[in-house]
């Protein structure tokens, strides 16, 4: 029996179903996961000492690479010095001028622990400032697993078939409003019937929970203006797409400026952190300026705001080249495979999806017709060539610019070309 096999036994005694997030279980593949004991640059190695290419890269927080040197420093020197003051510290305000030069959107942000707070924060700040309790979000995007927004959220709940989820009080899921993803007639249909009681609308502006899913040509800008019609706060979630599609995020890459974003992933350098910041009048709502509470004994902890800080650094121009080159080099090299075997690649910068349908989907009904049988199939076969995908079709892959070095990435190309053999069985 492998190692991971026991290991996995021991966990599922002691935690839920083994895992602290539930999406890592395999539960939609079958089998037993790897468990991880070390990785470098974009390599891990389980604890049976197989080594994997990452394409999940801790479900885009890594870009850099695992355990990148520049990272681990920054860390440990923090470390050293204390690890949680619950006190404003120097570091954190260099943080914060970065991420504000970065983002458009961002005039001030504030830092927290996890993309699930992010959200359920600025969701807070757009209820407080415009005085209205309902939100629009969007089928098969997830925004992290509070109440107002675990309704049609994607990923994790497609995967294991739970329609929403119990303990989510009626009355708090009745407040959101769930439209198909690049239907702006959708969205207008609900402005018009109550958009006076619509504090904001929240989406992914390039979706990842529902496999790779890009806006469609005109979505985004439709947004923004029915938002501005509506005095509707305008929320791209970024946790994924921030400081990954582009310096700035996909709004940077898209060229369309919402009133709130929500940053986390890439942000904590894979530590624990993530941000939520805007405009400064909204942001000069939240407490202790404003009215609207919000706070976190460890949000801004020294160690993953240095670790963060350091991650940004290395995100120049020539990262985000790298990172492009990759998804190119990617899909250039597996488009006629895919086709070949009747499936589509969805790819925006280092996240892509293969759906196992024979046109890339637009919004979550269809992706939910992909050939979920073929998905497993495929998934297993990349494994066992050594490639490390996300255990379900409906997550995206994401990669460090490190995986150009070497001949990983031609390994990745022709593992996944094998795996889509595998598939078709
Ligand atoms: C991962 C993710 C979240 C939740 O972040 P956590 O850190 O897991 O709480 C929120 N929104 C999006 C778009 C995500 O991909």
């Amino acid at each position: 029996m492998s190692r991971s096999t026991t290991l996995f036994e021991q966990a599922r005694a002691v935690i839920p179903g083994g895992v602290n997030s539930p999406v890592r279980a395999f539960k939609a593949v079958g089998g037993t996961p790897p468990f991880i004991a070390r990785a470098r640059d974009h390599r891990i190695v389980d604890v049976d000492g197989r080594v994997f290419v990452d394409l999940v890269s801790s479900w885009g927080a890594v870009i850099a690479g695992h355990a990148h040197p520049a990272i681990v420093r920054a860390a440990q020197d923090a470390a050293v010095k204390g690890s949680s003051f619950g006190a404003p510290t120097e570091a954190e305000v260099r943080l914060a001028e970065e991420i504000v030069a970065r983002v458009p959107a961002v005039d001030k942000v504030r830092v927290c622990n996890s993309g699930t707070e992010a959200t359920m924060h600025a969701l807070r700040v757009a209820r407080g400032a415009t005085g209205r309790d309902l939100v629009i979000k969007f089928d098969g995007n997830y925004h992290g697993a509070h109440d107002s927004l675990l309704v049609g959220a994607g990923s994790g709940l497609a995967t294991l078939a739970i329609p929403g989820s119990p303990g989510v009080p009626e009355a708090t899921a009745a407040l959101t409003r769930v439209v198909p993803y690049n239907d702006l007639e959708a969205v207008e249909a609900v402005l018009k019937a109550e958009g006076q009681d619509v504090a904001a609308i929240i989406l992914e502006p390039v979706a990842g929970n529902m496999g790779c899913v890009p806006p469609a040509p005109g979505f985004l800008e439709g947004l923004r203006s029915l938002c501005d019609d509506h005095g509707v706060v305008l929320i791209f979630d970024e946790v994924m797409t921030g400081f990954r599609l582009a310096r700035g995020g996909a709004q940077e890459r898209f060229g369309v400026t919402p009133d709130l974003t929500c940053m986390g992933k890439v942000v904590g350098g894979g530590f624990p952190m993530a941000a939520f910041g805007g405009r400064a009048d909204l942001m000069d709502q939240v407490a202790p300026v404003g009215s609207v509470y919000q706070a976190g004994t460890l949000s801004g902890n020294p160690v993953a705001v240095a670790a963060g800080h350091a991650a940004l650094q290395l995100l120049d121009e020539v990262a985000y080249a790298r990172l492009e080159a990759i998804g190119e080099r990617i899909e250039d090299g597996l488009v006629d495979a895919v086709r070949y075997h009747g499936c589509s690649f969805s790819r925006v910068g280092s996240m892509f999806t293969v759906f196992f349908r024979d046109t890339p989907p637009t919004n979550f009904e269809e992706a939910k017709q992909c050939d979920l049988e073929a998905f497993k199939r495929f998934f297993h076969a990349a494994l066992a060539a050594g490639i490390y995908l996300p255990c379900s079709q409906f997550e995206a892959c994401f990669f460090a610019y490190t995986l150009d070095e070497g001949d990983d990435l031609a390994r990745v190309v022709d593992g996944l070309e094998q795996a889509l053999v595998a598939a078709a069985g």
